[in-house]
C-alpha cells in the first residue's frame, strides 16, 4: 500500500509533488479536473522513474462525479496510504464587488471538495488502520488576505475540518494536517504584484518543491505522531 493521489496535479503545486514524490518511491495517482489527456505526458514522466501511476480526472465540486470515479478506482487498485487534497482555486474580488458566483465556487472547489474526496475513501482508509491525509490551506486560511473573502473562508474552513477528523481518525493510526503555503510560483501567483513579494521577509516567491518536500515528510514512518497541525512554508510571511 504505497499508493498517492494529489487531487489538481495538472500543475503547479500538485504537479510538483508527483515528481517529488515518485522520485521516492511512491506509486502515484494524478488528478485534474477534466481532460485526462492533459496528464499523459507527466504520467510518461513519472513512469520512467520506475514507479507505478495512473491518471484520473474528476470535478472536486461534483460530489457524484467525485465518488463514482473514486471508489472505482479504488475497487480496481485498493485504496491509497495518502491523499493530498491539494486541487483548489481563487477568485479574487473585494467583498463588495464580490458575485455570487465567486463565492460559490470558491466554496464548492476548495471546501465541499474535502468532502467530496474524502468521503468515499475515508471508510476504506479507516479499515486499513494507517495512511496519511495532507490538505493544501493557505496562509489566508490563517491570516485572512483583502480581496480574498472567500478563499480565505474556505481555506479556514479547511483547517477546522482537518483539526475535527485528525481526532476522530487518530486511534485509526491515521494523520490528518495541513500545509498553509504563502506565496508559491504558480499559474495561481503569475499576476501577483511586484510589492507582494517584497513583504516576504524571504524577498522571493517559494517553489512548488518547497511545499513537496513538506508533503513527503508528512507522509513518512518519521511524521507518524504529527497529526492536526497546520504547517507553514512561506518564507517568512506573516500577513
Ligand atoms: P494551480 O492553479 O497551479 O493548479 C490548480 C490545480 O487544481 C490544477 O491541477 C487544477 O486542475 C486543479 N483544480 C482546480 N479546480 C479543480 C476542480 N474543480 N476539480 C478538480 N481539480 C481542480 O494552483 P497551485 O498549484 O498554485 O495551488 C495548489 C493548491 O495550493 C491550491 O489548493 C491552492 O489554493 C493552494 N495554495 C497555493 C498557493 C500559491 O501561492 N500558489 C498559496 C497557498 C495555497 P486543472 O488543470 O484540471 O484545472
Amino acid at each position: 500500500m504505497n499508493d498517492i493521489l494529489i487531487t489538481g496535479s495538472s500543475r503547479g503545486i500538485g504537479r510538483a509533488t508527483a515528481l517529488y514524490l515518485a522520485n521516492n518511491g511512491y506509486n502515484i495517482v494524478l488528478h485534474c479536473s477534466k481532460n485526462i489527456e492533459r496528464l499523459e505526458p507527466l504520467r510518461d514522466e513519472i513512469k520512467k522513474k520506475g514507479v507505478n501511476v495512473r491518471c484520473l480526472a474528476f470535478d472536486v465540486s461534483d460530489r457524484t462525479e467525485a465518488q463514482t470515479c473514486l471508489l472505482n478506482d479504488i475497487e480496481k487498485n485498493g485504496i491509497y496510504y495518502g491523499v493530498v487534497l491539494n486541487a483548489g482555486i481563487t477568485s479574487d474580488n473585494p467583498f463588495p464587488a464580490m458575485e455570487d458566483s465567486d463565492w460559490d465556487k470558491v466554496i464548492k472547489t476548495n471546501l465541499d471538495g474535502f468532502y467530496n474526496v474524502l468521503k468515499p475513501l475515508i471508510m476504506p482508509m479507516i479499515q486499513e488502520k494507517c495512511g496519511r491525509i495532507i490538505v493544501m490551506s493557505s496562509i489566508s486560511g490563517q491570516c485572512g488576505n483583502r480581496g480574498q473573502v472567500n478563499y480565505s473562508a474556505s481555506k479556514a474552513g479547511l483547517i477546522g475540518a482537518a483539526k475535527a477528523l485528525s481526532q476522530e481518525v487518530a486511534k485509526r493510526k491515521i494523520t490528518v494536517n495541513c500545509i498553509a503555503p504563502g506565496l508559491i510560483e504558480t499559474d495561481m501567483t503569475k499576476e501577483i504584484a511586484p510589492e507582494a513579494i517584497k513583504s516576504v521577509p524571504m524577498k522571493r516567491m517559494g517553489s512548488g518543491e518547497e511545499v513537496a518536500s513538506l508533503v513527503n515528510y508528512l507522509l513518512s514512518k518519521d511524521a507518524a505522531y504529527i497529526t492536526g497541525q497546520v504547517i507553514g512554508v512561506n518564507g517568512g510571511l506573516y500577513l
